[in-house]
């Protein structure tokens, strides 16, 4: 990094990783100048965005794909009650 103030290239004095991103610190040894630039993304934090985003893509293939179930039973088919009517009426027809 170079110094904003008289040009001269600054040394690295901290890089802290604070939420989630990484601070380089640079103090000018000519003029005492001190800056700092975003690194960008830590790489724990990063690290951790991935696992993140491999959680969900496995839940989503969850949902997507879910595991084999048994095949219920299927209860015997009853056959349709026949109508009241007719059962009470047959005994009076005449074939
Ligand atoms: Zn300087």
């Amino acid at each position: 990094m170079i110094c904003a103030k008289c040009g001269e290239p600054m040394d690295q004095t901290d890089k802290n990783s604070f939420s989630g991103r990484v601070i380089r610190e640079y103090l000018c040894r000519k003029c005492g100048h001190t800056d700092w630039e975003d690194d960008g993304v830590a790489l724990w934090q990063a690290l951790h965005d991935s696992l993140e985003k491999e959680d969900a893509e496995a839940a989503a293939r969850a949902a997507a794909n879910p595991p084999p179930t048994q095949p219920q039973a299927q209860p015997p088919v009853q056959p349709p009650p026949r109508s009241l009517w007719r059962r009470l009426t047959s005994a009076f027809r005449k074939p």
